[in-house]
């Protein structure tokens, strides 16, 4: 069986703590590699040759940093097809939708090319007689990322792009489930010309996780999975006096409101709500039809087209719609939230608990399903399942639609169908969600703008990529120089007015 490596010092590595986890090709059930789970020691030495490579990196000017990542874009268009590939077997996705994953993260790589404007400081001239005050944003020194199995490209490319851009050495710690891409692009990186031990890749479980937070090196964390890991991440790397940026889990919204183009709004839920089969922080998993007319119209139309949706394994290429979960255990996790929906009361509208795709019996496919008549008291609604399952709670109007969204636990990200621009603008406006879209199913900002959610979606003070991770990865430095004619007062025991 293939055994995966780590990736230090510009070349692979294999582990040498004698633990090791499974890799699935979840369309077929099973285990294609086996990645080796790193140890305490291993990743101490792995964060002490990133700090040694690290200083000359940061030397290095920012313009020259910025032409490693774009010739790393060169490379990721050049080998696209080669990761949607490896990106696919691993995690199931299908190969357009991988693709997408490599896009995204691509785009941020683009944002960082310009990392020279981004990191100029700020500067004074004659702030007082002869004073000029300037402000400088320096790298943190080494820094890390640890990354959930959902987007196992573009998340990786959202944490290292700007942290590499800024000057930082970074430690990249990429879900167990799916490593093999984001080994691949360390490896790109330093065909690109990165220099060897500034970006390392160490696989592992908590083990790894607990030694980077405990690890007095790493100055600053960024982190994305579920909640609880989140709020645990948060607390302990804040404990330990890191910069920690942590976005956890979601449920996201739509509010259809009685005036929506129902055929669109129906398109847009079946795309977001099961598209790579619901694994994703922006999946929208629950409708929110306004009035009773608007909810049973809305179903009317969500029932066929979810009946249609074709489920199937990546290989099959454009002809399916989406693929299998990551896991045994994501799948049965899924199947019992399915039973407790029915248990508690939801109408089950579109019931594919029965699934079985020929030839794939073992793969972790579940079919599409729809629940009608949700409540809030629901596990189903209470918890992100993160599968194929779309919850729809009718609300009796806009007030009551607006105020079950706000009274969620989380809020990553949020939608509303309207023809009505007054209520878009109120809705946009009032709702403590971080990414909202109108008319727009799965408003994830583009790579200019920053990404992240309120509540227990986001922890921390600053978002991802855009300008925000430029300031999440620099730290200023504010200089007050006085030129030229130097000190001739003496010494001084106040603050300085500088006038
Ligand atoms: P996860 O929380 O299980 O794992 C994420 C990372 O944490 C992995 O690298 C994993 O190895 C590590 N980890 C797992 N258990 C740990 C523990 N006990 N201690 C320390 N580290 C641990 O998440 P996942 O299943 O890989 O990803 C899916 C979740 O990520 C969903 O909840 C989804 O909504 C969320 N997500 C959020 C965003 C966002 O931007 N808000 C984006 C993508 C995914």
């Amino acid at each position: 069986m293939q055994e995966l490596t780590h990736w230090i010092d510009g070349r692979a590595a294999a582990g040498t703590s004698n633990r090791f986890g499974d890799i699935y090709n979840p369309a077929t059930g099973e285990v294609q590699a086996r990645i080796p789970l790193a140890s305490r020691t291993e990743v101490d030495a792995v964060i002490a040759a990133a700090a040694a490579a690290q200083p000359a990196w940061a030397a290095t000017n920012p313009q020259r940093r910025a032409r490693v990542l774009m010739a790393f874009v060169n490379l990721l268009n050049r080998d696209l097809d080669k990761l949607a590939e490896a990106l696919s077997r691993e995690h199931g996705k299908t190969l357009p939708d991988a693709k997408g994953d490599i896009q995204r993260g691509l785009e941020v790589v683009e944002f960082c090319i310009g990392a020279p404007h981004l990191l100029k400081g700020e500067f004074t001239d004659s702030a007082g007689p002869g004073i000029d005050i300037y402000s400088m944003r320096q790298p943190l020194g080494v820094v890390a990322g640890i990354t959930p199995f959902n987007f196992p490209a573009m998340i990786p490319m959202w944490k290292f792009a700007p942290a590499l851009a800024c000057g930082n050495a970074f430690v990249l710690k990429p879900s167990e489930r799916d490593p093999t891409v984001p080994l691949m692009l360390a490896e790109l990186m330093q065909e690109a010309g990165l220099p060897d031990g500034v970006l390392q890749v160490v696989n592992g479980d908590k083990e790894a996780v607990d030694a980077i937070l405990d690890n007095p090196t790493i100055q600053a964390v960024g982190f994305v999975g579920s909640t609880p890991i989140a709020e645990y991440i948060y607390a302990k790397g804040c404990a330990n006096g890191k910069r920690v940026q942590c976005f956890g889990g979601a449920k996201n919204h739509m509010i259809i409101m009685p005036d929506a183009d129902l055929d669109q709004a129906a398109d847009a839920l079946v795309g977001a709500g099961y598209g790579a089969a619901g694994e994703r922080c922006m999946a929208i998993s629950v409708a929110v039809p306004v009035g009773e007319k608007t909810a049973d119209a809305l179903i009317e139309r969500l029932i066929p087209r979810i009946e249609k949706l074709r489920v199937g394994p990546y290989t099959q290429g454009d002809e399916v719609d989406y693929g299998p979960l990551v896991s045994p255990q994501a799948k049965q996790r899924v199947l019992d939230l399915i039973d407790s929906g029915v248990k508690q009361g939801a109408d089950l509208r579109v019931d594919s608990r029965d699934f079985s795709l020929q030839g794939y019996e073992q793969g972790f496919f579940v079919g599409p399903h729809l629940f009608d008549r949700v409540t809030p008291e629901m596990e189903i609604y209470r918890q992100e399942i993160f599968g194929p399952v779309l919850s729809t709670v009718r609300a009796n109007n806009y007030e009551e639609a607006v105020k079950l969204a706000m009274d969620n636990d989380y809020g990553n990200g949020i939608s509303m169908f309207t023809r009505d621009g007054d209520a878009a603008r109120d809705f946009a406006s009032r709702i403590n969600v971080g990414m909202i879209g109108i008319n727009v199913p799965i408003p994830v900002p583009l790579a200019y703008y920053t990404f992240g959610g309120w509540k227990k979606s986001g922890f921390g003070d600053l978002n991802q990529h855009g300008p925000d991770a430029f300031r999440f990865y620099t730290r200023t430095k504010t200089v007050t120089a006085r030129w030229p004619s130097g000190l001739k007062e003496g010494g001084e025991f106040h603050f300085k007015q500088l006038d």
